[in-house]
């Protein structure tokens, strides 16, 4: 990566869990207790997925997000510190923190439940304030996990402050055109682009015609993943591939939020999209071949000799 570039900020508006791990031997039916092996806490939400992935690549990085007044907000706003990621833009509403409880067998059999709690109490205010205090931002990341008011604000307001703004629509929901039309970058997985679009994903031609359909929508550049099968993009009058990095992969989890958060990191630190687009892939690659989300996120020096090798 150019160490030579100008850095400027990237800042991620999203959610911000406590992910609670329940290790069982078998799932409990209805009305029936059983005992867990272990219980795990990691931090979580795709914000705060995201951003960390950006810092640990080396950008400078503002969360905008809601904790709750509980124990597990002040944990969270901790993770966030520890990362060096600027917490200005996280408020403290009444109330618990967003919550995953997440019940996992031994072969990977899970069931999850997600209380959203603090991160639907973001505004579109808190949002607009927050990147209106910066006045270096080069990057606006999203996903929605929080309210769709809060989603548009983050979109306007990077538009308006000259950044480019980048959704991850993750999980997908219907975007009013408002929202997309201010929407520089818009990546999507195959299954949410498949749900945006409302058109079959299948061979990397099928996706594309999938990202040049979203094209249609507002977003100048679609960049659609494909776990292993690797990425494509379109832009107006463009399109390609972006193979995927040959790697031992394990684990999954969070492979897409580095990615975007690379993809930030990345353009943040001036990188022209194709080698931006390398990053994102190498992180996401990486992030496969460790478990967990938080702690499989890739540090700058082993996604730069990923690069260097391939
Ligand atoms: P999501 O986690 O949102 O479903 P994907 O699974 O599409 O996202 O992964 C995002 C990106 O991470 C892919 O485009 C690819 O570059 C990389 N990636 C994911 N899984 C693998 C894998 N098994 N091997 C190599 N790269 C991977």
């Amino acid at each position: 990566m150019n160490s030579q570039a100008p850095v400027s900020r990237v800042v991620i508006v999203g959610s911000l869990n406590i992910d609670l791990v329940v290790n069982v031997d078998r799932l409990p039916g209805s009305g029936e207790t059983v005992f867990g092996n272990s219980l795990e806490r990691h931090p979580g939400g795709k914000g705060l997925n995201q951003a960390v992935a950006a810092a640990r690549l080396g950008a400078t990085v503002s969360m905008i997000g809601a904790i709750g007044d509980d124990g597990s907000g002040e944990w969270l706003r901790r993770v966030v510190l520890e990362e060096g990621i600027d917490d200005s833009g996280i408020s403290i509403a009444p109330g618990t923190s967003g919550t995953a409880v997440i019940e996992v067998e031994p072969r990977g059999e899970n069931r999850i439940i997600v209380v959203a709690g603090a991160n639907e109490s973001l505004t579109a205010e808190a949002v607009r304030m927050a990147i209106e205090s910066f006045d270096d931002v080069a990057v606006v990341l999203t996903q929605s996990e929080v309210p769709l008011d809060a989603v548009r604000a983050a979109m306007a307001a990077g538009r308006a402050a000259g950044a480019k703004t980048i959704l991850n629509p993750a999980p997908a929901r219907d975007y009013p055109s408002d929202i997309l039309a201010n929407v520089d970058m818009l990546i999507p997985n195959e299954h949410e682009a498949a749900e945006m679009s409302g058109l079959k994903t299948g061979s990397a031609l099928d996706t594309i015609e999938v990202a040049q359909e979203l094209n249609t929508r507002g977003a100048s550049c679609v960049v659609i993943t494909r776990g292993e099968r690797g990425a494509v993009w379109s832009t107006a009058g463009n399109s390609g591939q972006a193979a995927a990095f040959r790697v031992s992969a394990i684990d999954t989890v969070a492979a897409g939020d580095a990615f975007c958060g690379a993809m930030a990191a990345a353009i943040s630190m001036g990188e022209p999209f194709p080698e931006a687009l390398r990053w994102a892939s190498a992180a996401g690659a990486l992030t496969a071949t460790r478990r967990g989300a938080v702690p499989s996120l890739p540090m700058r020096e082993a996604v730069e000799e990923l690069l260097a090798n391939n």
